[in-house]
């Protein structure tokens, strides 16, 4: 595996009981997937140590889109990389993104590419105000992004971000934030050649951090279900994908907006471990194997709420029922994940109420 941070832990967690063994490259030789299998420390990009990583393995997979397209390749010489590192040039362009997103028949917030301050006040005109300036490579978590709300802003947008190719893209007044996770098997295997979505999650973010997914998405519709589905299956359709794929989407006037897309397990899908019947990471894994597919189906009504900079009080989380603490061992960090908390309940309501409970915990440590 591409990466060994928290991603690759739980995909770990979820592999070993099938009998999976792993390795992992990552630069860091603190990365916590370290401690449950071998670890090669060297950077994405390096061959050697793609070398040394993929040689004898039976697939090669990542856990993270700023892998180094070039070394997802150099692992292929070794083993089939799943997803198609294809999917790795599509995720780490965000115009190339939207592009995709729109040749696909997929609404988007309206964009431009800025590469000079002089286009900056045209695409200004095009998109309209409000509107956020991103970088197009290397922005995650909300980081390589400035907002301009009025005219006047533009010079420090500029300033801030300048110097490399940027999108400038129309702020969407959403109604909410919801993310899509799909998972499609190995073409050729009868069991596991459908797509299958989990139900769409409803997502809040905090300073462009994601801090709770609720699952299913409160008021989810059939027809909502649907679009996300679409969506979903022209992307994988699109990028012959293999594996577990992530989009993020704007609701927006009854409509799906797509935001960006993840060839990887996602953070809004950490509640599938104990709230579906087959959690993402499992999925993911049994879908580059050529395994057949497990069930995406909900099992009841789950919630999952970030430990973000701070870990929370672990018996406090034990004590509101239904709760799950995953502790990433991580150093803490300002604004860095550590670990998640996820609550399953029968209902709705005692979902929420659960919810609530375990919210004020995670912020009373913030
Ligand atoms: P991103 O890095 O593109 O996922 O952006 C992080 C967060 O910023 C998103 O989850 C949204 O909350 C917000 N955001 C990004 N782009 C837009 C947009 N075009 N309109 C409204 N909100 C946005």
């Amino acid at each position: 595996m591409l990466g060994g941070g928290q991603l690759g832990r739980m995909l770990a967690l979820a592999g070993l009981p099938l009998g999976i063994e792993f390795r992992f490259l990552d630069p860091s030789p603190e990365a916590t997937a370290g401690t449950l299998a071998p670890l090669v420390v060297g950077d994405l990009g390096d061959v050697a140590r793609i070398d040394e990583l993929a040689n004898g393995a039976t697939v090669v997979t990542y856990e993270w889109e700023g892998v180094p397209a070039n070394g997802a390749r150099a692992a292929a010489r070794h083993a089939p990389v799943r997803p198609d590192p294809r999917a790795l040039d599509v995720a780490q362009d965000r115009l190339m993104e939207k592009e995709t997103f729109q040749r696909l028949g997929i609404g988007v917030a309206p964009f431009v590419a800025v590469d000079e301050r002089a286009e900056l006040e045209r695409a200004v005109d095009v998109v309209g105000l409000p509107a956020i300036l991103k970088t197009r490579r290397g922005g995650y978590d909300g980081k390589g992004q400035h907002a301009i709300n009025a005219a006047p802003d533009i010079d420090a947008a500029w300033d801030a971000l300048g110097g490399v190719p940027l999108i400038l893209e129309g702020r969407v007044p959403f109604a909410r934030e919801l993310s899509v996770l799909a998972v499609r098997g190995l073409d050729g295997d009868p069991y596991a050649r459908e797509t299958r979505c989990y139900p769409l999650v409803q997502n809040e973010h905090a300073n462009g951090i994601l801090r709770v997914s609720t699952a299913p998405a409160p008021g989810l519709t059939p027809e909502l279900q649907a679009d996300g589905v679409a969506i979903a299956t022209r992307l994988l359709d699109e990028l012959e994908y293999v594996g577990v794929l992530a989009i993020e989407l704007f609701e927006h006037d009854g409509r799906l907006l797509a935001n960006e897309l993840a060839p990887r397990v996602h953070n809004s899908g950490h509640w599938t471990i104990e709230g579906a019947q087959t959690s993402q990471f499992e999925n993911h894994l049994r879908a580059i194997l050529g395994m057949p597919l497990g069930s995406t189906e909900a099992r009841g009504y789950s919630a999952m709420v970030n430990c973000i900079g701070t870990m929370p009080d672990a018996d406090a989380v034990r004590s509101v029922d239904g709760a799950f603490l995953h502790d990433y061992l991580k150093t803490p960090r300002a604004g860095r994940k550590l670990g998640h908390v996820t609550v399953v309940a029968d209902t709705p309501d005692a979902r929420d109420e659960r919810l609530y409970a375990l919210k004020a915990i995670v912020d009373s440590t913030r």
